[in-house]
């Protein structure tokens, strides 16, 4: 089976999607266990601002939200996130923010150097939105490994539907393709029953990403927020992200795929099914307790009250009872 969806046009695609074959999970299971055994790589997440410059329609934490109540961490906040996460064993942090300006160049430079010189053994992802070549340039030169900015739409007209009109998806791919010829480790991405998305969309979505051939894929499902424009709009289906990650893991087979907190936000063992359906990557959160329910994207984010070993150490729990295996190195992808 794994061949014949190598190989599928359009058409096929698109009735894939619809008729997923009844061993489909089994499938993604034995590629990804061909390539990566039964590890679930951690990655610490630290959301280290949630202003944005930004108004995407389905994003809590967009400019026009009034009722969001904004923080910035410092360096030092930053650095002790990742002290933590040092002692917890995790090898990887990530740097997730809204498109905020505050972090210029030299403080985000300054930022990302100093922790890869307290810890040179650990990766850094940054998360951080579309910036210019010569920005991503200079946060690779700081030491900067991976960058993670999820497409989000391969389809322009389903991309204008999600953003305002100065956003757009070709300066989104463009940001992809110079982060990738920089050398980040690249990850790609969508939502999965975003407002307005079809199986057409979906069907981009997946040529695009055999494409650009990202490092990682993230996705998860739409959740509605109350604060947007798009909060009376149904939340993705557990069913569809799962049938998708899936297929993605036998689309892409050495991609890092992580079941993410939203997944696990719609149903409570949703990131365990994950990673039966081929998912290989958490992110548990390093944030500051105090700021996580403000880091809120979409409404019912899962993991705000806990400290983060009380995280890292529900997710031990809920890897191996799935049958899989915490890994704390630094787990780069396969894919060349
Ligand atoms: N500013 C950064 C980080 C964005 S937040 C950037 O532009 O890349 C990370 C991801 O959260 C987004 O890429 C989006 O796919 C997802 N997200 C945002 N709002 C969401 C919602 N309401 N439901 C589910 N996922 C959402």
């Amino acid at each position: 089976m794994t061949d014949k969806i190598l190989r599928m046009d359009r058409h096929e695609l698109l009735n894939l999607i619809k008729n997923p074959p009844d061993n489909l999970f089994e499938e993604a299971r034995k590629v990804r266990d061909a390539h990566y055994g039964k590890k679930i790589f951690v990655r610490g997440l630290i959301e280290f601002t949630n202003y944005c410059k930004n108004d995407c329609f389905y994003c809590g934490i967009r400019r026009s939200n009034k009722n969001a109540q904004r923080y910035r961490l410092t360096k030092e906040e930053i650095l002790s996130c990742c002290e933590t996460g040092y002692r917890l064993g995790f090898h990887t942090f990530v740097l997730q923010g809204g498109e905020d300006p505050y972090y210029n160049d030299d403080l985000m430079c300054e930022i990302i150097y100093e922790i890869k010189s307290r810890y040179p053994d650990c990766a850094v992802t940054i998360s951080f939105g579309e910036k210019s070549r010569d920005t991503y340039k200079r946060y690779k030169e700081a030491g900067a490994d991976r960058y993670l900015l999820r497409h989000e739409t391969a389809n322009p007209a389903h991309y204008g539907m999600l953003h305002p009109k100065e956003l757009s998806l070709k300066n989104r791919k463009k940001c992809l393709y110079d982060l990738k010829e920089l050398g980040f480790q690249v990850g790609a991405g969508f939502m999965v029953g975003s407002p307005y998305q079809t199986d057409e969309h979906i069907v981009d979505d997946l040529l695009f990403l055999t494409e650009l051939n990202p490092h990682m894929v993230g996705i998860g499902p739409f959740i509605p927020h109350k604060d947007t424009p798009f909060r009376d709009f149904p939340e993705g289906t557990l069913q569809k992200t799962l049938t998708l990650l899936a297929i993605i893991r036998i689309m892409l087979p050495k991609v890092l795929l992580p079941s993410t907190t939203a997944l696990g936000t719609i149903h409570p063992k949703g990131r365990e099914m994950g990673f039966q359906a081929g998912a290989n990557v958490v992110m548990p959160n390093l944030s500051p307790v105090g700021v996580r329910k403000a880091y809120s994207l979409y409404d019912g984010k899962i993991c705000t009250g806990e400290e983060a070993a009380e995280c890292a150490a529900c997710l031990k729990r809920r890897i191996e009872s799935s049958g899989h295996v915490m890994d704390f190195s630094r787990g780069d992808s396969l894919v060349e």
